[in-house]
């Protein structure tokens, strides 16, 4: 492979010792076979993995951590760029704005931005990619006050199809700007500038109850989120937990109904909203004062890569029949390989057009439906996708006319509407006419 000059990080091929750890990603279930790993360590290595695969004739698909590996597919013509290196954090108090490598994962800046004072629109896993997360769109805990994470972008530094480094912002390069705030990429972002608000604590926790109570406490919660204000973000779920010892012990093995949620409201108002779901009688409740920096131990997804597969949808509403086929479908009744589907109650700032941005500027949904199973072997792979088929196929009725990025761990075409997939079409011609970068989800 010819290079332009030197890399500052590491080209790792198929002869070398650590070849089985460099094409890895968090999805340890997804077989990564790429040409070669680039672990670049500045923009310019970036610049020059582009020239070299262009070169070569392969392509390049950019990597943060590979937790949606899964629907990238064939790799053998194509370079994996993993940015794990590239860790710049820059935090500027006073203009709140965050300036953060492509290499960046949530709970590193979390914490930094923490120590000012200020929260970031973080997903729930602490080891999730800030960049990967930020580009597909990003659904936090402060979703329904805040909107999607990408829409807080500012800037980014793009390395383009042709190696050039180029900064995206309203200003310059503005249709790339608009298409990577959650449409996709046409180039490898290397640095991302965005939005931070002030908020250090926020009233948060967990519900939890057996989960042959899921009607009751599933249509309770259903009932509930019509009524509550946009500063509560909150998702209702069942869990089938392994006997993990890095589990709560109350929860350790267990199957359970859940209510997870987030009221960025005083205390006594939070309380006083969560009282009809406590008269439930919750077996388990964590809900009060939390640190937002604390927030990524609130879902409790794996700290650590794992085989896992999932896949989401968005739905355009639960009415009673949709809430009676997702019981029907996960409910005790049956034995499922699913560790976990949630339903993320969406709307308020999350709406199309209220917070205004980029080319996914909301979520035009009701619910986003998202299930996940562990896949330690090449039988649970294929057991955990029929019953996501499954489920999908139950809830297609209430499915939304578009998706979202981030949840889809199966590639689809679908996620905008015409008129968006049109622009973002003639953006991908316009800065990759070639398709040499290679996305998960590729902008077709
Ligand atoms: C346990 C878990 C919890 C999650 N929680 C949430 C959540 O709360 N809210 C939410 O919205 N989503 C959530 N997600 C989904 C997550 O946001 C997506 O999987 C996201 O794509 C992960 O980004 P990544 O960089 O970590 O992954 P990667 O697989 O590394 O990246 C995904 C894709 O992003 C693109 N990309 C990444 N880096 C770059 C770059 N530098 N330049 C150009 N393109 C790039 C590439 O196309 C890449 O294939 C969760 C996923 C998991 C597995």
């Amino acid at each position: 492979m010819d290079f332009p000059g030197e890399l500052h990080g590491r080209l790792v091929l198929p002869h070398d010792p650590d070849w089985h750890t460099a094409r890895m990603a968090w999805q340890l279930a997804v077989d990564q076979q790429p040409a070669a790993v680039v672990f670049a360590a500045s923009a310019q290595d970036v610049s020059a993995t582009v020239l070299a695969a262009r070169r070569a004739g392969l392509r390049v698909a950019p990597q943060g951590t590979g937790h949606n590996a899964a629907p990238l597919g064939e790799l053998n013509r194509t370079i994996l760029l993993r940015t794990d290196l590239l860790g710049e954090i820059a935090i500027d108090p006073l203009t709140r704005i965050a300036r953060v490598g492509a290499g960046v994962r949530w709970l590193q800046l979390t914490d930094a931005a923490a120590k000012y004072g200020l929260m970031a629109l973080a997903g729930s896993a602490a080891d999730v990619g800030v960049v990967g997360y930020t580009l597909g769109g990003g659904v936090s805990w402060f979703a329904r006050s805040h909107g999607l994470a990408s829409n807080q972008v500012v800037a980014a530094d793009v390395v383009l199809a042709d190696g050039t480094l180029v900064r995206a912002d309203a200003d310059t390069h503005p249709d790339l700007f608009w298409a990577l705030r959650g449409g996709g990429v046409a180039g490898v972002v290397t640095a991302l500038e965005f939005r931070l608000f002030p908020m250090t604590e926020t009233q948060a926790g967990l519900l939890a109850w057996p989960i042959e109570q899921a009607p009751t406490v599933l249509s309770a919660w259903r009932r509930w989120v019509d009524d509550v204000p946009d500063q509560v973000t909150s998702l209702g779920r069942m869990l089938r937990l392994p006997p993990l010892p890095d589990l709560p012990e109350p929860l350790r093995g267990r199957s359970l109904v859940a209510i997870e949620a987030v009221c960025d409201l005083p205390a006594p108002q939070a309380d006083a909203l969560l009282a009809p779901l406590r008269a439930l009688a919750p077996e388990l409740d964590t809900c009060g004062t939390t640190a937002v920096a604390d927030l990524h131990l609130l879902h409790m997804d794996p700290p650590y890569p794992v085989p896992a597969a999932g896949d989401g949808m968005l739905l355009s509403g639960l009415p009673s029949g949709a809430l009676a086929a997702f019981l029907g479908m996960t409910g005790a009744g049956r034995d499922l390989p699913l560790l976990s589907v949630e339903l993320r109650h969406l709307g308020g700032a999350l709406r199309p057009g209220i917070v205004r941005g980029g080319a996914v500027d909301g979520l035009d949904a009701e619910f986003a439906l998202f299930a996940a199973g562990i896949t330690p072997d090449a039988a649970s792979v294929v057991a955990v996708h029929a019953v996501l088929d499954e489920l999908r196929t139950a809830m297609s009725p209430w499915e939304a006319a578009t998706g979202y990025r981030n949840f889809a761990e199966r590639s689809r075409g679908r996620f905008d509407a015409p008129e968006v997939a049109a622009r973002l079409r003639a953006v991908k011609t316009a800065y990759d006419s070639d398709d040499l970068i290679h996305a998960n989800h590729p902008i077709s």
